[in-house]
């Protein structure tokens, strides 16, 4: 996983690493760069920022890139371009929305700053900026980048930080599920589904499995789903997914009454 160019990485002690939208377009402009270290592009090209990140391990010389609040010390500053006219409530992203591309290219970047520089995957040490005052206790005066998804409006800021670094975990292991195909195959009621396998669990996104099997969707809310399966109701549990809502095939299984099966050779979870 090597995204940043070596000789953009100083070798210094930094504490953390905070993330950003930058309000403007999706091109970096050079008030843009002058504020973060490193940029994302609208299209997922990775920009440097004028400052070096050594210019952050000391800001008393007022030389350094400015992107967060009295916590700039020590503090790597990431952002991607976009969000110019956004809205948070009730909120509108505007016309340059944060892409998923810019969003999983930012959790690469935060990923192999993390290794470089040593820094823990923790909500005091990788973070939004919209999280600032929440963990580190320091007053942004209502910041809240880039903590709103806007292919997923509906997640909370607290489960947008949890995303970050989860992401940024999973990058840090090498993984990259979320430019490869789905690695399996859910078979249920004649039809088959991709099923993404994580933690030892395969899940499968709720919604096209209940259009695909003429299943009825009550309601979505809070990490939990309800399906009405031919006027039997179901509730599952709901776990994000690339911003999906997916659930577990081995509890749809239990709350269906009918069994699962592991098919190894050709890598089939059979429901029923
Ligand atoms: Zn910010």
């Amino acid at each position: 996983m090597t995204v940043i160019p070596k000789e953009w990485l100083p070798p210094c002690s930094m504490k953390r690493i905070i993330c950003h939208w930058t309000a403007g377009g999706y091109k970096a402009t050079s008030l843009d760069r002058a504020h973060y270290h490193l940029l994302i592009e609208g299209d997922g090209t990775l920009v440097r920022g004028t400052h070096s990140i050594a210019d952050n391990v000391s800001t008393a010389d007022g030389v350094y890139a400015a992107h967060t609040a009295r916590c700039n010390t020590g503090s790597i500053g990431v952002a991607v371009c976009c969000m110019s006219g956004a809205q948070a409530s009730p909120f509108q992203p505007g016309p340059y929305p944060m892409t998923p591309k810019q969003w999983e290219t930012m959790a690469k970047v935060v990923a192999q700053l993390c290794q470089f520089y040593r820094i823990p995957v923790t909500p005091q040490t990788v973070l939004g900026h919209g999280e600032v005052e929440t963990y580190l206790g320091i007053p942004q005066h209502g910041k809240w980048d880039p903590m709103v998804l806007p292919w997923a409006p509906e997640m909370s800021r607290t489960q947008v930080g949890h995303y970050l670094r989860a992401l940024v975990q999973r990058a840090m292991l090498g993984e990259e599920p979320l430019e490869q195909p789905s690695s399996a195959t859910l078979s249920i009621g004649g039809k088959t589904f991709p099923v993404v396998m994580l933690n030892e669990s395969a899940y499968v996104a709720i919604r096209p499995l209940a259009e695909g099997l003429g299943w009825y969707m009550r309601s979505a809310t809070g990490g939990l789903v309800q399906v009405d399966v031919g006027g039997k109701l179901l509730t599952l549990s709901s776990t994000l997914i690339e911003g999906k809502g997916h659930v577990a095939c081995r509890e749809l299984a239990e709350a269906l009454g009918t069994s699962i099966e592991w098919e190894p050779q050709t890598r089939t979870v059979k429901i029923g």
